[in-house]
């Protein structure tokens, strides 16, 4: 058996924001994630497979000739900052063309190694991420899109016939959505924060009701754990990917939906051994075919930890014991009712657990499960957004707050606290149906759960906007009052009013 593949690459770390150093998205991210695997041994009895910058036919299978030559001609800090302003998230520099194009290489390569058995499984430490980036349109930290660039190299000149993408990111692969929904010969799963269409990109697409070629887990309440999202493979990534049959899967690995990552209480909070384990269950379906492609992830303590032990998991070492939850956190249990019920008619898998499903809610006593309780806040936050970019108005620095020292010693403690209790082993048991099955009792205890965890966060993200929209804070996002304000006078930006609730 060939050994673990990776790329690392040091052009890579040239990628630097010239005008803002207190970007999220940091050279740093991918230098620590190397020296821990290093310093774990981890990559002692690994291949190191060369990356190169990709050439433009190979960007040109994802991305347009437009978006090409506008990165290939930034030539200055303020030329980036320019071009920057009407896109989402988007900081650039005149390295980043460079080595966003020695990432989407790097990524290609590796999955040449791998469809070419000289390695077996692999880890793309490569930045910028890619997961948003489509078609002519670079956002959200992301230049061009990694992953969907390799998986249509896999079947543009491998001849794969089906390449899986699963994303694990705490934000919504857009990008690789946009990129390969309408290809019968890719699948894309994506877990993503939604907070009923609150949050960003604020689009109802992301929710779960998608063609039957992507599984979308929308996550409405902050805090689900690694137990919940492994869970949520075994109810649903699993038995989807199992009859997609795909010939290589293609991990978006992004380690911001990680225990106490700079979202603090607001993110989600999958440890360590839970990126291990969905790694683990996604290797057993394509064994020495999974390759992993860094995305996000922004606290060193969380990204270090989750990618070492996602790599112990791809190398078949033994991960931490993970012990499922009794019950599912109670808005992920109705997001995992609706997408049965929306899948089944193309997964007799999903239909035959629906049907045991809703046999044990008759048999509790409990009335069935109602399909389809969606709610979206996102319109108005969409308008916006699109308004700002139109205007070329977007907020270029300072999208984030810094965490304070204290959070700083939080989470790094609380982190720590919970590597102590790792137990190894290689033993992984396949949960028995029983256990499964109780997790997703719908009952009122998981009807006030999901009301009671989705609504904090949800309520704070339309706050905010009500705020900005009536000027009781200056800037949200991409979003500036002053330019706002000034454009909406000179007619180039349309009046978004608040959401109107009386809360
Ligand atoms: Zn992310």
């Amino acid at each position: 058996m060939p050994s673990f593949g990776f790329v690392y690459d040091e052009r890579m770390l040239e990628h630097e924001c010239g005008y803002d150093p207190t970007m999220a998205e940091r050279p740093e991210r991918m230098r620590l994630i190397y020296e821990r695997l290093q310093n774990d041994g981890l990559l002692n009895d690994a291949i190191k497979v060369e990356a190169r910058e990709a050439t433009d036919e190979e960007l040109l299978l994802n991305h347009s000739e437009e978006l090409l030559e506008q990165v290939r001609a930034l030539a200055t800090d303020e030329q980036c900052e320019e071009f920057c302003r009407n896109k989402e998230i988007l900081w650039m520099s005149p390295k980043s063309d460079m080595a966003a194009r020695v990432a989407a290489g790097g990524c290609i390569e590796l999955v040449k190694a791998c469809l070419e058995n000289r390695v077996y499984n692999g880890f793309a430490i490569v930045r910028p991420p890619g997961h948003h980036s489509y078609g002519k349109v670079s956002q959200g930290y992301c230049v061009f899109n990694n992953v969907a660039i390799a998986a249509k190299i896999a079947v543009e000149r491998f001849g794969i016939k089906r390449v899986a993408v699963v994303d694990f990111d705490y934000h919504p692969g857009n990008g690789t959505y946009y990129s390969l929904k309408d290809d019968p010969r890719f699948h894309f799963t994506s877990f993503h924060a939604y907070h009923h269409g609150a949050f960003w990109p604020f689009q109802r697409e992301f929710d779960y009701a998608t063609g039957p070629n992507q599984l979308f887990v929308p996550l409405n309440a902050s805090m689900n754990t690694e137990g919940d999202f492994v869970s949520v493979f075994h109810h649903l990534v699993i038995p989807v990917l199992r009859q997609f049959e795909p010939e290589l899967i293609l991990i978006s690995a992004g380690f911001d939906a990680g225990y106490y990552d700079i979202m603090l209480e607001m993110g989600q909070a999958v440890k360590a051994h839970g990126f291990a384990h969905m790694s683990r269950l996604l290797s057993d379906i394509c064994p020495g075919r999974t390759i992993a492609v860094l995305e996000g992830g922004y606290f060193p303590a969380n990204y270090v930890e989750g990618a070492a032990m996602m790599v112990r998991a791809l190398k078949r070492m033994s991960i931490p014991e993970l012990a499922l939850p009794e019950r599912l956190s109670g808005a992920l249990c109705s997001t995992v009712w609706n997408l049965l019920q929306h899948h089944s008619k193309e997964y007799p898998h999903l239909r035959e657990t629906l049907e045991k499903l809703q046999q044990q809610q008759a048999t509790l006593g409990l009335p069935a499960f109602v399909y389809g309780q969606e709610l979206f806040f996102g319109e108005k936050m969409r308008r916006l957004y699109d308004e700002v970019k139109k205007a070329n108005i977007a907020r270029t620095q300072e999208w984030f707050p810094i965490l304070s020292e204290e959070q700083i010693l939080n989470s790094n403690s609380k982190i720590k606290k919970y590597i102590k209790d790792y137990v190894f082993t290689t033993d992984h048991d396949i949960p028995n149906e029983e256990i499964l099955m109780k997790q997703l009792v719908w009952d009122e205890r998981a009807q006030c759960d999901s009301f009671l965890k989705s609504a904090p966060f949800c309520l704070l993200l339309v706050n905010e906007f009500n705020d900005f929209v009536e000027g009781r804070i200056d800037h949200m996002m991409i979003c500036d009052r002053r330019l706002y304000k000034l454009a909406k006078a000179k007619g180039s930006c349309e009046d978004i009013r608040r959401i109107d609730f009386s809360i």
